[in-house]
């Protein structure tokens, strides 16, 4: 490529050219971008998928993921999985297909580091915990939401793209992604978490690889890694052959079981929920602490919102934001 004779601003221009040129019809295109809620001037390097990533990735809420827990809780030992370290496996996962299937790889890679910004501490104890005090509920995928649109920025949010943000609201079950890079970090994600859910449970000692359903891995294979490889091939060869982003229904219903399989013998496994049970009442009991002493939040958290702003939603968004040591220190500070 020569640059000789162009402007910065012609880079951006080729690079979306490029993509009209080369990229299958159903991927996004960056220059077709159903674009921001508070319009800017164009980068002149970067598409505004590429902005996106590096905005998600230069986030303090994409920093904090380091520290809230994917599966296991506060585990013995380094190697177990940080929602970080999930994010950038779905990212990987879902890069792969999308390079393949020669989609928008700026726009997959923003929509799968975005994809989990709301997780709060604990996991899906923490989620059940606020879920049930919290009036109108809580849910992840909406947190991660209010997170771009709202809460950085003083309160303007990233200002992301709109093609970002409705897919890190709609990456979970049976939300609908209005493209197909969010249908394959759709899928992507569980591909990951199943699978490195199940390799941090062999690591704790808590399951051994022959319990797993026969079934599933003789179509998907013996190790965790050969059973990415298998979705992932088995993801690119079904949306070839069916011109959308598909995986085939035997893999489906593998993964499914597989799924199942955790839910019974690990998330909800008697043993593994007792070691979590301290943890339950956490976010529940600090709830509670700050709706009687709202003062108590700091004033440098509170300036983003407006008047208008339900105190109950702004404590929830206040916790949803802690990391689990963060959570612990507080929790023991306040003697609750
Ligand atoms: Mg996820």
């Amino acid at each position: 490529m020569q640059f000789e004779g162009y402007g910065l601003m012609d880079i951006r221009i080729i690079t979306e050219e490029r993509e009209l040129n080369q990229l299958s019809a159903m991927a996004a295109k960056s220059r077709f971008s159903l674009g921001r809620v508070y319009p800017e001037e164009e980068c002149p390097v970067r598409t505004c998928f590429q902005r996106d990533r590096d905005r998600v990735i230069h986030s303090k809420a994409f920093r904090r993921l380091m520290y809230k827990t994917q599966a296991f809780i506060y585990p013995e030992g380094d190697h177990f999985r940080t929602r970080l370290t999930h994010t950038l496996e779905v990212s990987q996962i879902a890069r792969t297909i999308s390079r393949a299937l020669q989609l928008n790889e700026d726009l997959t890679e923003a929509i799968a580091l975005g994809h989990d910004l709301g997780h709060i501490p604990f996991g899906h104890i923490g989620e059940h915990d606020l879920n049930r005090v919290v009036p109108g509920g809580f849910r992840h995928n909406e947190q991660s939401v209010r997170i771009v649109e709202r809460l950085k920025k003083n309160g303007r949010g990233l200002n992301l793209a709109a093609e970002v943000r409705d897919e890190i609201l709609n990456h979970r079950g049976a939300g609908k992604p209005m493209t197909a890079e969010g249908k394959v970090v759709q899928l992507s994600d569980k591909i990951a978490y199943v699978n490195h859910d199940i390799d941090d449970a062999l690591r704790t000692g808590k399951l051994k690889e022959e319990d797993l359903p026969k079934d599933c891995t003789a179509l998907l294979g013996h190790k965790v890694t050969a059973r990415i490889d298998f979705l992932v091939k088995d993801v690119i060869k079904t949306s070839l052959e069916e011109g959308k982003i598909k995986m085939s229904s035997a893999a489906k219903e593998a993964l499914y079981e597989l799924r199942g399989f955790m839910f019974k013998n690990i998330y909800t496994n008697p043993e593994v929920v007792s070691e979590h049970k301290s943890f339950e009442t956490y976010l529940s009991r600090i709830y509670f602490y700050y709706d009687k002493n709202f003062g108590s939040i700091p004033q440098d958290y509170l300036h983003i919102y407006g008047e208008n702003e339900l105190k109950e939603r702004i404590i929830c968004d206040y916790i949803a934001g802690m990391t689990d040591r963060f959570v612990v220190k507080l929790y023991e500070k306040l003697r609750l």
